[in-house]
């Protein structure tokens, strides 16, 4: 493509609400631009890397055995009515109605599409299993759209679902996906985790976000230094593992603590190492409540508070609760004594030798506490936050955090949706069952965002190879001197021929401009046909790490065959 006759407006200035690079560098190298809050346009260098994105999720969906469809955008809302989720799924679904006063909904998710179509052309258990995808712009009226492509209203995705006769053909297919995630995600280039993930009310351990690792992502990862765990942190589990003292128990004592409520006061007030502190907190679940005990250098974890409670919703008992409950205020509350209500602590508060809690008397607390000798019945679960430095939750290394950028999403649904929209099939005794099901979600434009992130320096993008918009930017420097041109214009019909992705900045610009511009595309290796061009020498430089060299054109095809591995 000549630069000339294509659209890429690019911008010398930071666009005002442009914060992070991938933002800054897609709108100022004219990738895409904004129409309206979190939706955009993509230009010829956008829409080509957008391409190349999808190319790479479509060949590895059709090698995992996934057949394309596209489903209509637009969706009827009696759909939405029949699972429910019209009036759960709140303002992020955009509404709209016909000339008929009829209700629609755009597209947010296709669960209910696919499976009510499912559901119409299957009947028997011998046409399972089947996975279907599509790749198509998705809309949600997102709260706060930001980060250009990586929050957008409108956006494209790679959404797909299978349906299964049996629960083991779903631990199949959803194997296979996971590992098509892989693979794509490593063509793109990226640096990458699966990591387990929350399923709330659902349950179960299958479910798995894809995290591009990026200090800009919104979710914490804790992984380990040497093994392939990885969880968003609320998920990992902490292993009952710490070293036991050999400290002598010595009589419990109440002493007075005057004006002593948070860890830190406590813990300077006696001296004593945070960890060997209890924090108790009174939480409220309905109508119960339970005490929760954790070492004072840890956090209680609420996602596993909740699974441990069936799933129920908790929050933090208030101050006149707690005073109308065990009579204290919160700066001394305590497990010792305490009958009314049960109390869970974490594994760790049973190592503590000697150490301190509240009294549940105002102004005072225990020191010398030793846990199973001294509290009422109490159970031990794994209920904190995992930190930096725990042991991984395989055994294997320690763990390390970092910040991820949700790119996919792989999650066994079940028979959520097949029960309530009535997606039954017949099994090989006739017998009428709901279908199981999977899905399987990748944000194709958040992908181009996520790659810009990981891969720029200070002067642009710096694109792999993979997902380039072109290979090549092949610059004449002044296309007034007949050499450059003429050069330039053979290797160009040249190189297209044999087949590369070329950008020719034919443009009657400064070089200064065409070499700032060719920084900002990032397209992985620069050919400039400048001074030298009338004694057959080229220079070639690497986006990447900026090296050159002077290439006589004769050596150019098996150099760049060489390069590209054609
Ligand atoms: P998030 O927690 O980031 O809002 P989600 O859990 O709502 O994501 P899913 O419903 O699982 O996302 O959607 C599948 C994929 O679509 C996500 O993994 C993400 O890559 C992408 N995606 C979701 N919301 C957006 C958005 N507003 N803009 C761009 N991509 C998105
Ligand atoms: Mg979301």
């Amino acid at each position: 493509m000549k630069q000339s006759m294509s659209l890429i407006p690019t911008l010398k200035e930071t666009p005002a609400d442009a914060e992070i690079k991938s933002h800054i560098y897609l709108l100022r190298a004219g990738f895409m631009r904004q129409n309206a809050s979190g939706v955009y346009s993509f230009l010829p260098l956008g829409k080509r890397v957008l391409a190349k994105i999808e190319n790479i999720v479509r060949e590895e969906m059709d090698r995992a055995g996934a057949a394309e469809v596209l489903m209509s955008a637009l969706q009827p809302a009696e759909l939405w009515q029949e699972s429910g989720r019209w009036y759960s799924y709140g303002p992020e679904l955009m509404r709209l109605k016909d000339r008929h006063e009829r209700d629609f909904a755009l597209g947010a998710t296709h669960e209910e599409m696919i499976t009510t179509l499912v559901r119409d052309e299957i009947k028997s258990y011998k046409r399972l299993p089947l996975t279907v995808y599509q790749i198509q712009s998705k809309f949600r009226d997102e709260k706060r759209p930001r980060f250009g492509l990586l929050r957008g209203r409108e956006f494209l995705m790679k959404d797909a679902y299978s349906f299964h006769a049996e629960a083991s053909s779903l631990d199949d297919t959803y194997e296979r996906m996971k590992d098509a995630y892989s693979a794509i995600f490593s063509r793109c280039g990226l640096n990458f985790r699966a990591v387990l993930a929350d399923s709330g009310a659902i349950g179960g351990k299958d479910n798995h976000e894809f995290m591009v690792l990026s200090e800009i992502g919104e979710d914490t990862i804790a992984y380990s230094d040497s093994s392939d765990f990885a969880a968003n942190i609320e998920m990992a589990p902490v292993i009952d593992q710490y070293e036991k003292s050999y400290e002598a128990p010595l009589e419990l004592e109440k002493k007075e603590t005057p004006n002593q409520k948070t860890i830190e006061e406590v813990s300077q007030f006696f001296q004593l190492d945070a960890s060997k502190c209890i924090k108790s907190l009174l939480f409220k679940t309905g109508e119960e409540f339970v005490l929760v005990l954790v070492r004072g250098d840890h956090e209680v974890n609420d996602v596993k508070l909740n699974h441990l409670l069936d799933g129920q919703e908790t929050e933090l008992a208030t101050p006149e609760e707690v005073k109308e409950l065990l009579g204290t205020s919160i700066g001394s509350l305590g497990p010792i004594g305490v009958k009314q209500v049960k109390i869970i602590a974490d594994h760790a508060v049973k190592y503590i030798v000697n150490g301190v809690c509240g009294a549940n008397e105002d102004g005072y607390h225990f020191i010398n506490v030793n846990p199973e000798r001294d509290f009422s019945e109490t159970e031990y679960q794994d209920i904190r936050l995992i930190q930096e430095g725990d042991p991984s939750p395989d055994s294997l290394g320690t763990i390390k955090f970092a910040k991820g950028i949700e790119v996919g999403h792989v999650f066994k649904l079940g028979t959520i949706y097949s029960e309530k929209l009535n997606a039954a099939f017949l099994d090989e005794n006739g017998k009428s069952k709901p279908m199981i099901m999977g899905c399987y979600g990748i944000g194709v434009s958040r992908l181009v965002a996520a790659i810009a992130e990981q891969f720029s320096d200070e002067k642009g993008l710096l694109w792999p190879d993979a997902v380039a918009p072109y290979q090549i930017h092949l610059i004449a420097v002044n296309p007034k001197e007949e050499a450059q041109s003429r050069l330039a214009d053979e290797l160009y019909s040249q190189l297209q021929s044999l087949g590369y992705e070329v950008l020719y900045d034919d443009r009657q610009e400064r070089p200064g401009v065409k070499f700032a511009d060719s920084d900002l595309f990032g397209i992985p290796v620069r050919l400039t046909v400048g001074k030298q061009a009338s004694d057959g020498i080229i220079e070639w430089k690497e986006r990447k790490n900026g090296e050159m060299k002077e290439v006589k054109v004769e050596a150019l095809t098996e150099e760049l065959a060489s390069r590209f591995k054609k």
